[in-house]
């Protein structure tokens, strides 16, 4: 138990608490100062991370409140170096510096500490001139200060004056040696940078300084990695940075960072776009040191934002997946415009996997098209849950059937009753089609292709439909007419229609009591109805048949006199001219000819 500790200072780092601790309490032995202080002569001393922090805690006065996580996170660099990874690494992270265990091989792997281009530590302490200054002035002695460590950090943050190096070299340190600052170490007049005129390099460093510290004193929440990238990306697009559907520009991305940190990258190697710049908005982003993250983010600040007009309004848009934790929460950037039939239809992509269409009609509720993998992974919880159909929709936001729909699609055991499947007709077999073609065509070769079409019906028709070119190119041969050559030959067919129309007339005017002679009582006598008519300007001698044997109403009536004349006379009676009329039955409005030859034959009986 240690008897006395030191006030810390302001981001005062715990390499140097612990050098101000050995200082003012006269210990002259390394060995004895860590046996004292960690209760462990094997600890290994470090500058910027500090393991077994759990016991240097406990043997703190309890007065001071100082636990290890308060050391952890308020002394050394472990909340800077862990700002931008998940939760889980965090937790792993500082059970690592407060415990016992771990293996440091391991956790310097997963902050991203082995690999040389992800972060690169001072090889040197480093101190602000200015700081210095006020140091001596309120508190009488200098210490190291956090956020004068940071990687990529190269002026104070808060003066803006370039940080000097220290003759503390890390790397010729003992594991177990603890330097703290004094005057000797950190000299007044450090040799200025050759960069320390040029104000513009100095303002942007003094920018990177200021995010560095912010990051350092307050992290942001923690966050999985694609989730950093995910903002990331959905920005630089937002600043014109985008390149189809949802892509970057990584040609335009890298002149943009050309053109903003150009002055710095030659004294700021770690700044350089390499391909960390590319990989940053990879699905699989690797993870990427603290720096880079902020040059992204100061990047993004720096160019103004670019509308892009969608008929949707500018994106990103809501997503409307209801088992999404960023429901209604604008993360949509992929939205494809497709016209059908005039109409605009929009299909969203959200990175959850649900994707859905939507019109410009705000009334009508869009339409899902992929539900997505977290709505299979919840189906599939509710259903081993043993939840029935109803609760299942219910907590899923969709209906009985989709539910149905993608219990069958998955191939899922339901605690419900299956309900019946229509049975499905079998499907119908080209092969068997065919087969059933070739086989109709052998069995009657002589058959046309027509008459083979109505033997088989169904076969014909199927075939047509879903298989045309096999069945254009099989036989029968259809029979196809030469246009060329007439298809009936007219003046034959005119010939004999013409004798037929005189043996009907013969056989007509010989009928008693008399029928009139006309176009309709041949056609009738013909067995067609209306045949002539439409044919007859190919008949000339039907037409000149026609012309002589017909009769008009005069003279059939006339030729029905006649007859009537002759068949009362057989009968031997009186004839008057009433009689005649209504024997001949003629109508009362004969015209004046026929008037006259019936009172002519009336008076010649
Ligand atoms: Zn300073
Ligand atoms: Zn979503």
């Amino acid at each position: 138990m240690l008897a006395y500790f030191p006030e810390i200072y302001p981001d005062e780092l715990l390499y140097s608490v612990l050098g101000r601790l050995m200082c003012h309490s006269g210990i002259l032995s390394n060995i004895h100062f860590l046996v004292d202080s960690f209760g462990n002569r094997r600890i290994c001393v470090g500058f910027f991370l500090q393991t077994n922090l759990g016991q240097l805690a406990a043997n703190t006065p309890p007065s001071r409140g100082l636990t290890a996580q308060r050391l952890a996170l308020e002394t050394t660099l472990l909340p800077y170096l862990t700002a931008y990874r998940s939760q889980e690494v965090r937790e792993l992270a500082l059970a690592y510096v407060t415990d016992k265990s771990g293996n440091r091989t391991g956790f310097h792997f997963r902050l991203g500490l082995t690999a040389d281009n992800v972060v690169r530590l001072p090889s040197v302490l480093r101190y602000c001139a200015t700081c210095r200054t006020e140091m001596l002035d309120r508190y009488g002695e200098l210490y190291w200060r956090r956020d004068h460590q940071i990687p990529g950090v190269l002026v104070c943050a808060i003066h803006g004056t370039p940080l000097a190096d220290s003759s503390v070299i890390l790397a010729q340190t003992k594991s177990y040696e603890i330097i703290f600052a004094d005057e000797d170490n950190c000299p007044a007049d450090p040799a200025p940078p050759t960069w320390v005129n040029h104000l513009e390099t100095v303002k942007m460093l003094q920018r990177i300084a200021k995010c560095s510290a912010t990051l350092l004193a307050s992290p942001p929440h923690a966050r999985p990695l694609t989730a950093w990238r995910e903002e990331s990306h959905l920005a630089l697009r937002s600043r014109g940075l985008g390149r189809g559907r949802a892509g970057i520009d990584q040609a335009a991305l890298k002149d943009a960072f050309l053109a903003h940190f150009g002055p710095i990258l030659d004294i700021l190697p770690d700044a350089a776009p390499g391909k960390w710049l590319g990989r940053i908005t990879y699905k699989q982003m690797p993870p990427l040191a603290p720096l880079r993250h902020i040059l992204i983010n100061l990047l993004i600040e720096s160019l103004p934002q670019v509308k892009v007009s969608s008929p949707f309004g500018p994106g990103p848009w809501l997503c409307r997946n209801p088992l999404a934790e960023h429901h209604k929460q604008p993360v949509i950037t992929d939205c494809e415009i497709h016209k059908l039939g005039g109409k605009i239809i929009g299909v969203f992509r959200c990175p959850c996997g649900y994707v859905f269409s939507s019109g410009l009609d705000p009334g009508r509720r869009p339409r899902v098209l992929d539900f997505g993998p977290l709505f299979d992974a919840r189906l599939c919880e509710l259903v081993a849950a043993g939840n029935n159909r109803i609760g299942t929709a219910r907590a899923l936001h969709v209906s009985p059937n989709t539910v149905q729909y993608h219990v069958a699609l998955l191939g899922l055991e339901t605690p419900w009753k299956a309900r019946p499947v229509r049975a499905k007709l079998p499907k119908i077999d080209r092969e068997a089609m065919r087969a059933a073609w070739t086989d109709g065509h052998a069995a009657a070769p002589d058959l046309t292709r027509l008459q083979l079409h109505r033997e088989i019906p169904r076969v014909f028709r199927w075939l047509y439909k879903n298989d045309h070119a096999w069945l254009s190119a099989q036989p029968p041969v259809a029979i196809t007419r030469n246009s060329n050559k007439p298809r009936f030959d007219w003046p034959v067919i005119d010939t004999a229609k013409a004798e037929r129309l005189r043996q009907e007339a013969t056989r007509l005017r010989a009928q008693t009591p008399p029928q009139q002679i006309n176009r309709v009582s041949l056609d009738r006598a013909l067995g067609h109805k209306r045949w002539l008519g439409s044919r007859l300007h190919k008949l000339p001698l039907c037409v000149i048949a026609l012309a002589e044997l017909t009769e008009s109403v005069d003279e059939f009536r006339c030729r029905r006199i006649a007859w009537a004349a002759a068949e009362l006379r057989k009968q031997e009676g009186p004839i008057s001219v009433t009689r005649l009329r209504r024997f001949a039955t003629l109508g009362p409005n004969c015209s004046p000819e026929v008037e006259a030859f019936l009172r002519k034959v009336a008076s010649d009986l």
